[in-house]
């Protein structure tokens, strides 16, 4: 397959466009993933994180005894994002925002599970801002850390990209960059 002959170009193999990759390819669309880095970059920033991930109200947090809940974390959201153009510019954001925080209040820890994904029993306080119930940052932890840190987030989804390329699902484009 040439990459003009995908049904999507998908722009950078960080975290973000590997998932991409994985929803589409899954679904059998064919995909040409571009990224200005070498194969060794796969998973952009990701690899290289600690990979800490943002859960609302888990098994984790409750084992710990905190309390934690979609209305909590999306003040929490709201107090850090400071949006202030709801009907105009910052629609889509807030739209988004609203969307990620239902996601890791609901069935993001188990699509991350599902993908082999699990995690510390401790949860960490990352970004816990000024600690104002509505101000800036997170007013209980949130931050999970994943069996294998960043490189155990990036796993699987760079053996679905090989495993998709395998099947002829997918090119991959290294060392190309997007203008
Ligand atoms: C040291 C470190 C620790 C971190 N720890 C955490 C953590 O614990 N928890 C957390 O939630 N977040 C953490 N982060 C942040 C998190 O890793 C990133 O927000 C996330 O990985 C970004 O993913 P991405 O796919 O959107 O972008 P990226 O990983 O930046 O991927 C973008 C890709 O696009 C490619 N690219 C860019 N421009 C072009 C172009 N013009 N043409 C072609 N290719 C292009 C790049 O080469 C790159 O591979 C950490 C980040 C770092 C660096």
């Amino acid at each position: 397959m040439d990459a003009t002959d995908a049904d999507v170009i998908v722009v950078g193999a960080g975290l973000a466009g590997l998932v991409a990759a994985h929803e589409l390819t899954s679904r059998g669309r064919r995909v040409a993933l571009v990224d200005q880095e070498n194969a060794a970059n796969l998973g952009g920033q990701a690899f290289w994180s600690f990979g800490g991930l943002f859960l609302v109200d888990s098994p984790e947090q409750r084992r710990l005894g905190v309390k934690d809940s979609f209305e909590l974390a999306w003040n929490d959201w709201q107090g850090s994002a400071g949006f202030d153009r709801v009907d105009d510019e910052d629609s889509w954001a807030v739209r988004w925002a609203r969307a990620y925080v239902e996601f890791a209040a609901g069935e993001k820890r188990s699509w991350l599970e599902g993908h082999g994904i699990k995690f510390l029993p401790t949860v960490g306080w990352a970004e816990r801002g000024d600690l104002r119930a509505d101000g800036h940052g997170n007013s209980v932890p949130r931050f999970h850390i994943a069996w294998g840190t960043g490189t155990g987030v990036v796993e699987p989804f760079v053996r679905y990209a090989e495993q998709a390329a395998r099947d002829g699902l997918l090119t991959f484009h290294h060392r190309h960059r997007v203008d």
